[in-house]
């Protein structure tokens, strides 16, 4: 993968609709970004994806969606924004993956990483119930989503017991403008 995405380097071809869509979706030029690599010099996360985060911008670039959208990398990005600071062209790429994301999603492919997006998606649906995150709450959806049930249960005990979950979520005012952009968001 690598490879072909080098080689490539100097010709931008294939399917500009695609590129156009998550352009629209993220806001972001993509069509500015010009390989250097700084973005994933400073990915916290890109040694363990299966590409990085410039051969993302590069396989939209040439329209190769389900290459991209498969990809583990979209879905291992933390969004921590280091690559948005670093890169030279102004691309927001923790933008481009959350409309990667969101894409793959709804076009329904199947992810290198289930359950990073078992994870995301329970974290999605604790902040459209309550405004914020209640860790108990997610965390019980993604284990009944994953099947995932029994890891980790000894670190949650001893954080309970310490006072760091709390019981009960804590809701914020105005719930309904926050249904407001899921549904956005859905129709979208
Ligand atoms: S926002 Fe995502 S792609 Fe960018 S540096 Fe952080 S983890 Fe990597
Ligand atoms: S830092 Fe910006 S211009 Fe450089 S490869 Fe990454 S997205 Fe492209």
């Amino acid at each position: 993968m690598a490879n072909a995405v080098a080689s490539d380097r100097l010709t931008v071809t294939g399917n500009k609709d695609f590129q156009t869509e998550i352009e629209k979706l993220s806001g972001q030029n993509i069509a500015s970004c010009y390989q250097c690599g700084e973005c994933t010099a400073g990915c916290p996360v890109a040694y363990t994806a299966d590409i990085t985060p410039n051969q993302v911008t590069r396989l939209v670039q040439l329209g190769q969606a389900d290459d991209v959208l498969k990809s583990s990398m979209i879905w291992l990005c933390v969004g921590c924004e280091t690559c948005t600071t670093r890169c030279p062209r102004k691309v927001d790429l923790a933008k481009v993956m959350d409309a990667l994301r969101e894409v793959s999603v709804k076009r329904g492919i199947a992810s290198g990483e289930p359950n990073v997006r078992t994870f995301h998606e329970s974290f999605l649906s604790a902040v459209q119930r309550s405004g914020r995150v209640h860790e108990i709450s997610m965390i019980g959806e993604y284990k009944l989503r994953s099947l995932d049930l029994f890891s980790d249960i000894f670190l949650g005990a001893k954080m309970f017991l310490k006072g760091k979950l709390a019981i009960m979520p804590s809701m914020i005012k105005n719930r309904d403008e926050m249904k407001k952009i899921f549904c956005t968001r859905k129709r979208s």
